[in-house]
């Protein structure tokens, strides 16, 4: 199998081609260097009559028999990591060695997810009746992933979906589409025809399937504001929606930490995949003791850190992955420059592709646009503070909620502080954590429901009771 050509759907088991084409750009160039099938309504269609077929079938099978499958598909993402972390790094823009980092993760999370259970609940046990709760399969999800972390999340949709017996139509980012086709011809091998779909297409796509009356559920990844279009659309015929939005994560940093030891992963913890993480720190609240011995050590590891192209051996930081994005961001930095804002420059970046320098951010307005927009890009505000429960409340004071980080020495105090935190996660003493068994779920408006564990299978289940009585009498 080729990884650098041959970009096909997986339709029906069968790998397919659209009249249409896309070009995928390298964001390390600027350049497009491969292209890809621009599915239309009918590929669409296609795909969803196939999974709806296939659903009849594979809704029967036992969990032990996905379960087998989940991990076959896991050991072949396994096997082919390194052809598909190179081929992640000409679409995406992240370092090789990271790039296969993410790969090793999706195959970690098939696998893992696969040992998930879903028993059946006993609510009522007695001698007249037995009343059980069984969590059976919806039909066809419609799964949607942005281009940040394309494969791994993809994973986080494909596996809990199948697992508990739906059939899936998977879409990739237009910006990221390369390695989740290749997924689809590895996973030709995996799963009978029409379980596990992959079509790729523009901007007109994702509409066309959140609207589409085929699909049961919508288990979408993105921004607050597709998310709320995605949520709109899904009303119409009340499809089951899993959201998992936008975030501008606050980490409060108190001043008994070690301010060397700690920095470090404040640094990797913001800026991680070139700041391109929904739960990357986006607001660094410093206490004020602390707050210039942090802010010089963060600026001297931005000046450090290689800043280019993923593919080149040595670069800490990939490019802002596409242009739209790379322009969002250049205008977040000029208007904070016309704000007379001070900001700290790292290294260099080089000039062909959207490469914009690792950005600090000095003790801005708790009111300026840095810090209130989700930047996802390497653009870090940091704020002084002196009375903790004042920073919680700053830190609060957003519409999203996805994650947060306590920085400090004692975790008694650092608790009280993650409690008051209104975020669907919280981290104390690290950052960017996630297990295949602990629900990623965003607190207002960064997202509804959950992925992940028991709590992200269950969405992608229908609770049915079943009232059995103890004899063929009838039951009072
Ligand atoms: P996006 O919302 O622009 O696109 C996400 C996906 O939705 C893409 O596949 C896109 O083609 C599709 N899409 C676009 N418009 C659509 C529509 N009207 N209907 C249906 N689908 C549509 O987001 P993005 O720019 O790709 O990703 C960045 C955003 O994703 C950030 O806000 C980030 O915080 C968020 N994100 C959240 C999580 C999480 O788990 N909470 C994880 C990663 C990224």
């Amino acid at each position: 199998m080729r990884f650098d050509a041959d970009y096909k759907m997986l339709i029906d088991g069968k790998l397919v081609d659209a009249d249409d084409k896309m070009d995928v750009i390298n964001p390390a160039t600027g350049k497009p260097f491969a292209s890809c099938p621009r599915a239309s309504k009918l590929d669409l269609d296609a795909s969803v009559d196939a999974a709806q077929r296939a659903f009849k079938t594979w809704k029967k099978t036992s969990t032990d028999e996905r379960r087998a499958l989940l991990r076959k598909a896991a050991g072949l993402i396994g096997e082919n990591a390194d052809a598909l972390a190179s081929l992640f790094t000409k679409e995406q823009g992240r370092p090789t060695d990271l790039a296969k980092q993410e790969i090793l993760g999706a195959s970690y999370w098939l696998a893992s997810t696969a040992d998930l259970d879903l028993p059946v609940d006993v609510t009522e046990d007695t001698d007249s009746r037995r009343i059980e709760v069984h969590h059976v399969p919806l039909g066809v999800v419609c799964g949607i992933v942005p281009w940040n972390f394309p494969v791994l999340l993809a994973s986080w949709k494909i596996a809990p979906a199948l697992l508990a017996g739906n059939t899936i139509v998977l879409k990739p980012s237009p910006f990221t589409p390369l390695c989740t086709l290749k997924l689809g011809e590895l996973f030709q091998e995996a799963f009978p025809p029409g379980v596990f779909n992959v079509i790729s297409g523009g901007d007109e796509l994702g509409p066309w399937m959140t609207s589409h009356e085929g699909f049961a559920k919508i288990s979408f990844t993105g921004s607050t504001a597709t998310g709320k279009r995605v949520m709109e659309s899904a009303s119409k015929d009340l499809k089951r929606v899993t959201l998992e939005l936008g975030g501008n994560d606050a980490a409060i940093v108190l001043p008994d930490v070690d301010v060397e030891k700690v920095t470090e992963q404040l640094f990797a913890g913001a800026f991680g995949n070139t700041a391109q993480i929904c739960v990357a720190t986006k607001r660094l609240y410093v206490h004020e003791d602390i707050y210039d011995a942090v802010r010089d050590k963060m600026h001297a590891l931005a000046k450090a850190a290689p800043v280019g192209d993923g593919s080149a051996q040595g670069n800490m930081f990939g490019p802002i992955q596409n242009k739209a994005q790379y322009e969002r961001v250049l205008n977040l930095m000029e208007d904070a420059k016309k704000d007379g804002l001070n900001m700290l420059y790292g290294s260099d970046v080089p000039e062909e592709g959207y490469f914009i320098p690792i950005t600090i951010v000095d003790n801005p307005p708790e009111d300026s646009r840095v810090v209130k927009e989700e930047a996802f890009g390497p653009i870090l505000p940091m704020m002084k503070f002196s009375d903790v429960d004042e920073v919680i409340a700053r830190a609060n004071d957003t519409e999203y909620g996805l994650a947060g980080a306590v920085w400090s020495a004692n975790i008694e105090k650092a608790v009280e502080i993650a409690n008051e935190m209104e975020t669907g996660t919280v981290w104390i003493n690290q950052n960017l954590q996630s297990t295949p068994l602990t629900p990623l779920a965003g607190h207002k408006q960064s997202g509804l429901g959950a992925e992940n564990g028991i709590y992200g299978l269950r969405e992608f289940t229908q609770p049915k009771s079943v009232y059995i009585p103890k004899s063929a009498e009838a039951v009072k």
